[in-house]
């Protein structure tokens, strides 16, 4: 299906073809033709799905029949500052023909040029709630314009804490309006907040179950714990991967093992929500160009990087929720591409690592760096892949009115 059948203006479609995209993604094909209708939707993706697309190109068409107001009218809350920019740099790339402003509104940086973009300039806003309320309590905010209002990454929004911002912003939208909610899981506190903010009038909802992609491959290295860093810089010296995401469950090992790898001689930086913004936009420009292909980061910093080509996301930490295994290792194979996804695991965390594979339906290969061999042997695959086989990639719709 092209992106021409779903009902995009020539400005739009031009615009995605200059991204060098060929057809829409499967989010995009189901979300987009009920965007455009005014629906409410929920969409359960998970990150790579192309989902900012699937919500920002209805906006752009929506808001570009009035031509440009200037005026707030489209609102999009977002959990992390880097998803903030990474979506205005969305909805700046895919409105290149379109008359419309954006602008992004998040902490760590100054008050000033928000307020200015909010009184007077965006058209759209990507917020996170935080900063967002700060600017609503100092009087910047009109919403009486408001017609879209996008929930991005509610499951980590929830995660992060941000429900009673959420919920008081919520509050001051006007109730005709267009309302989108994305989230990769839809845990019991998503669905409480979709009925709160979608009136009980959910849409769409795609690919209920967390699933990798299938370009990804899954490797299991068994080592000691405390030898994991030399297995890992082993690793990265015999076989530079290109672009590497490394994920620790703290910003302290995070540091530390950033620093390791630099002594080591392979160039690696850290991220995290410590970092001053502007050493975290630094860190992911060199990242981005190459010049310090190995990033280190925490689960929260990492889930605004929207980098394309990710060759290997490594678990330096196993996670200790499988749904989070999920959503590391989606930073790689995004869009159909191929990637690596290389999970080090001490003789203490192999029944985590069961419980992943248990979620995904498959085992992953064994293997131990010579040298390197763990004091206790890998445990061995429980059946799983017999027992449960892999569940197709469902596709779920659930359809509703909308709010008018
Ligand atoms: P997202 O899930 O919105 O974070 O998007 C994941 C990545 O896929 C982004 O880097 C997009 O640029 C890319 N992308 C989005 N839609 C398409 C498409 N239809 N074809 C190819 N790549 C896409």
């Amino acid at each position: 299906m092209p992106f021409t059948s779903l009902g995009l203006v020539p400005e739009l479609v031009r615009a995605v073809a200059e991204e060098g995209y060929e057809r829409p993604t499967p989010i995009q094909q189901e979300a987009i033709p009920l965007a455009l209708a005014g629906r409410d939707l929920i969409g359960s993706a998970q990150t790579g799905t192309g989902k900012t697309a699937a919500f920002i190109l209805p906006i752009l068409q929506r808001l570009a029949r009035g031509g440009a107001a200037r005026t707030l009218r489209a609102l999009i809350l977002v959990p992390t500052r880097e998803l903030a920019e990474q979506v205005l740099q969305s909805a700046r790339a895919y409105g290149r023909h379109i008359d419309l402003t954006a602008a992004a509104v998040y902490g760590g940086v100054g008050m000033e040029p928000q307020t200015r973009a909010l009184k007077h300039g965006a058209d759209i806003v990507v917020a996170t709630p935080g900063r967002l309320l700060d600017h609503m309590e100092r009087g910047h905010v009109d919403y009486s314009r408001l017609e879209v209002l996008v929930l991005d990454e509610a499951d980590r929004m929830l995660d992060m804490g941000f429900a009673p911002d959420v919920r008081r912003i919520l509050a001051a939208l006007p109730d005709e309006r267009q309302t989108m909610l994305f989230s990769a899981t839809v845990s019991a506190e998503v669905d409480a907040l979709a009925r709160t903010a979608l009136a009980g009038h959910a849409s769409v909802e795609i690919g209920r179950r967390a699933q990798p992609a299938d370009g990804i491959e899954h490797v299991i290295v068994a080592a000691d714990k405390v030898r994991k860093r030399d297995v890992l810089a082993r690793i990265l010296q015999a076989k530079p991967a290109g672009q590497t995401l490394i994920f620790t469950r703290t910003k302290y090992g995070a540091d530390k093992l950033a620093t390791f790898l630099r002594r080591e001689g392979i160039p690696a930086n850290a991220i995290h929500g410590n970092k001053a913004q502007s050493h975290r936009q630094r860190t992911l420009a060199a990242f981005r160009e190459g010049t310090a292909d190995v990033l280190v980061a925490t689960d929260i910093a990492a889930r605004g990087i929207d980098v394309d080509g990710i060759r290997m996301v490594v678990n330096y930490d196993v996670p200790n929720d499988p749904e989070i295994y999920v959503h590391r290792v989606g930073r790689t194979a995004r869009a159909g591409a191929q990637g690596l996804a290389l999970t080090l695991i001490s003789p203490d965390e192999w029944l985590l690592m069961g419980d992943i594979e248990k979620l995904i339906g498959r085992t992953f290969p064994r293997e131990v760096i010579p040298g390197f061999e763990p004091s206790v042997p890998p445990l061995q695959p429980r059946a799983v892949a017999a027992e449960q086989p892999r569940p197709a990639r469902s596709v779920r719709m659930r359809v509703g009115r909308g709010r008018r």
